[in-house]
């Protein structure tokens, strides 16, 4: 053991930094093979419009059902995957795969609506996206009005010029745009003014939604507020993610935000039991 071994505490440290090191790269190799195997999987949380306490949209959510390691959240390995590139492959397969299951959705009777992917800035930013989710649409036949992209202010920092582009061909398509995480990143308000008429929907952060107070009047409460009045005067609608409590959606609903995603609604889960949630309704 280390304090036991003295003068060989330093070798002790640096062979013990391997495994972490063998650790990531054996992830990786596993990651590389995690399509073919069938690993992934999309897992799914409504969006509901509180007033009416109906489901008016879907965000799909990718997982990893890892052999040994169990059920990874994106935050595990989306980033290991733009590292080392196979983030292509995955957002291709997540592409696919959104559309597919939301078609079949439809197809089974289930009322229609949009279903939303989560793109990274490479991804938005890469050649063959939108080529492949005119292609994806095409080859599941879902209309494009059910397919929404979600991306982060971490995109347009990269290339402001580059996302404008891509986010008309997008819209010509006929796909919905998201603005994701809105306020966390280093987001200006000239930026929304610039991307007016390009963006349907802000999802405001979760961070927001958990400084919320119930009093009234509170301090905290005002970016929010300010938020919500300032999209919907932009034309955009309103997403507020990670809603928790009663408290919370009781606030939101006062500052007129209807569309409402969290854990107080339901959590991501599988396909089959989305299914069972849409179809009661609520
Ligand atoms: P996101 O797009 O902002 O997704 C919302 C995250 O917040 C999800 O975590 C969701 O499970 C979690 N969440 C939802 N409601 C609540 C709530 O009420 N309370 C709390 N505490 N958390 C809530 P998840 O699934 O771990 O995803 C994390 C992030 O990973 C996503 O953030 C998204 O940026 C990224 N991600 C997910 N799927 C994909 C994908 O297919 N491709 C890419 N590139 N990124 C993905
Ligand atoms: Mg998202
Ligand atoms: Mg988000
Ligand atoms: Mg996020």
């Amino acid at each position: 053991d280390a304090k036991e071994s003295g003068k060989n505490t330093f070798r002790f440290y640096s062979s013990a930094m391997h495994p972490a090191a063998y650790d990531t790269l054996v992830l990786e190799n596993d990651l590389r093979n995690a399509i073919n195997l069938d690993q992934l999987e999309l897992f799914f949380q409504p969006k509901v419009n509180s007033d009416r306490n109906e489901i008016v949209g879907v965000e799909a959510l990718i997982r990893w059902n890892h052999p040994e390691r169990g059920l990874l959240l994106p935050g595990v390995f989306i980033p290991l995957a733009e590292e080392t590139g196979l983030i292509t492959e995955i957002e291709k397969w997540v592409e696919f795969t959104a559309c597919k299951q939301n078609k079949a959705w439809q197809d089974a009777g289930l009322r229609a609506i949009p279903i939303s992917v989560n793109l990274t800035a490479d991804r938005i930013l890469g050649s063959d996206m939108v080529q492949n989710i005119r292609q994806v649409l095409k080859e599941t036949k879902l209309n494009p009005s059910y397919l929404e992209i979600e991306f982060t202010e971490s995109t347009l920092l990269k290339s402001e010029h580059g996302v404008i582009a891509i986010l008309d061909e997008l819209r010509s398509l006929g796909v919905r745009i998201s603005l994701d995480d809105f306020g966390t990143g280093y987001s200006s308000l000239s930026y929304l003014n610039r991307f007016r008429g390009r963006i349907d929907t802000l999802k405001l952060d979760r961070s927001f939604i958990s400084e919320l107070s119930f009093a009234d009047e509170a301090e905290s409460n005002f970016i929010t507020k300010v938020i919500i009045e300032l999209a919907q005067h932009l034309k955009m609608s309103v997403v507020a993610e990670g809603v928790e409590t009663e408290e919370q959606l009781q606030v939101l609903k006062d500052y007129n935000c209807e569309t409402i995603q969290g854990f107080l609604y339901s959590k991501p889960i599988p396909a089959e039991d989305f299914a069972v949630l849409l179809e009661k309704g609520k």
